[in-house]
This record gives structure tokens, sequence and C-alpha cells, in this order.
């Protein structure tokens, strides 16, 4: 069995490995390979399995179609979830439903979903750096890829977490993503607040009442103001995650922005 670890040194192997239990075996042998830089390639070719990818139709999933904005940026987005694992896709698409109406009110719209099942050992279903970056870089998701985990073994623990550009650099596999648990409370509210992160490429939150961006996610805090949507368009396009629609203009129209102010 050990010919499956080709990265580890033949000395370390019967040392240490074969004595450890399941899980922690796995999560040494995959914090070996984050050290060593080896290829999740390596692996087994039957432990991450993309049971199904299916590119969705969107104009079912576009929230509140009556929001007062005009779209002027598509976002495509890869949602990814296990077989096996506690997301069933129905809540999966119903949280992705409601974030993306709540991101229309910035003039984002959603264009294209591409569902994919992954079929994967159980320890992928938790997110954790070591393991997720193997997870990230078998599947060459498209971005932003929104993850539906079963649970978290970071610590600190949050039941959904955002990584950008900013907060990826020992982790680039995980740049621009999501990882959200099942206990995640308002799931479409708080994938909009990830999301929101992730195409801002910042960490900040707003103390602004009602505003996405607070720090406790929460029915009535849905709003974005006029300075973040801005950011959201302005840097998701930089980064690529966002395409300016042809003919959309190259900057923030007044009338869009004026009605996008969250209250205070
Ligand atoms: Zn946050």
């Amino acid at each position: 069995m050990y010919a499956e670890f080709p990265c580890l040194p033949a000395g370390k192997r019967a040392a240490t490995l074969p004595q450890m239990r399941p899980r922690l075996r796995y999560l040494a042998r995959a914090a070996l390979y984050a050290v060593l830089g080896c290829s999740v390639q390596m692996l087994p070719a039957a432990e991450i399995k993309v049971l199904e990818r299916q590119m969705l139709d969107v104009s079912r999933l576009q929230g509140d179609g009556n929001r007062r904005d005009v779209p002027v940026h598509e976002l495509k987005l890869t949602l990814v979830y296990f077989s096996g694992g506690n997301w069933p896709r129905d809540a999966i698409l119903q949280a992705t439903e409601e974030a993306a109406g709540i991101l229309s009110q910035c003039g984002v719209r959603l264009s294209q979903i591409e569902l994919m099942r992954v079929d994967a050992p159980q320890q992928f279903h938790d997110f954790h750096t070591p393991v997720s970056r193997l997870l990230a870089r078998a599947l060459h998701a498209g971005k932003p890829t929104l993850y539906f985990v079963s649970d978290t073994r970071q610590q600190p623990a949050f039941d959904a977490e955002a990584i950008g550009r900013g907060n990826s650099r020992t982790r680039p596999e995980l740049a621009d993503s999501v990882w959200i648990t099942r206990a995640a409370r308002d799931p479409g509210i708080a994938l909009a607040h990830e999301l929101v992160h992730v195409l801002m490429d910042s960490g900040e939150h707003a103390g602004e009442q009602g505003n996405l961006m607070r720090e406790d996610t929460a029915p009535e805090n849905t709003r974005l103001n006029a300075a973040q949507c801005a950011l959201i368009r302005e840097t998701g396009e930089k980064n690529g995650l966002l395409q300016r629609r042809a003919g959309s203009p190259g900057r923030t129209r007044p009338g869009v922005t004026g009605s996008q102010r969250g209250t205070s």
C-alpha cells in the first residue's frame, strides 16, 4: 500500500503512518503532500471522482428578478457537493438562488451555474486546509467555487468561510472559493456574504444596520451600499470573477448607486 505515497521518503513510511487511526493517517498524508509539494494526481485515481457535471438552466435561478437594478456584470459559479454528503441538491440550489437575488442589487447577474457532484473519501467532506487543497487541486473547478461541505475542522471554526486572493498566498488552490457547512444559519445570506468577501477580495465587515456584511448573518441583513457594490464589480472584474456585459457602462450609473444605500 505504500506505493501510493510516492512523495514520502521511504524510511519514514513504516515508522509513522501504519499505526495511526485512518483519519489521522489520512491527514498526515495530506500534510506531507502539502509540505512536499506533491501533486494530487499522485493520489490513487479512485480517491476523488466527479460523478456528475451539470450546467444548470440559470433562468430559473435569478433570485429576485424584480430588483431595481439593471445587471451589468455577469457571474459564473461552480457549486461542488458530495455524494453521500449532508447537503441535499435542493438546499444547495435554494441557497444559491437566494444569494444570487441578494447580489443582483449590485448589478451582478448570475449567468451560469456548473454543478459538480463529487465522490470522495469522508475526510474531504469537511473543510480543512491541507485536505481541501488536495480536493481543489484535483477538481480544477471554475471560479468562484462554492463548496458545500459537511463541517469544518479549521480552528477557529466558522460555519462559512471565504478565501480570496489576499488570504490564499500559502494555499493558492483555495483562492476564490467559499466553504459553507451544513450548520450555517440563513445559508443563502451566509453564501452571499462570503461570496462578497471573495468578489471584493476583502475581509472587511460593515457596521451599517441591515448590511449584508455585518459580522453576524441575519435574515434582515441583506443590503449592500453603493461603495460595496462598486468594489464588488471593480475587484471582481479585475480578478476575472465577473464579466462585464457587452454594452454595459464602464462605471456605475448614478441612478443605480443611489438606490442601493443601506439604511443606517
Ligand atoms: Zn465575513
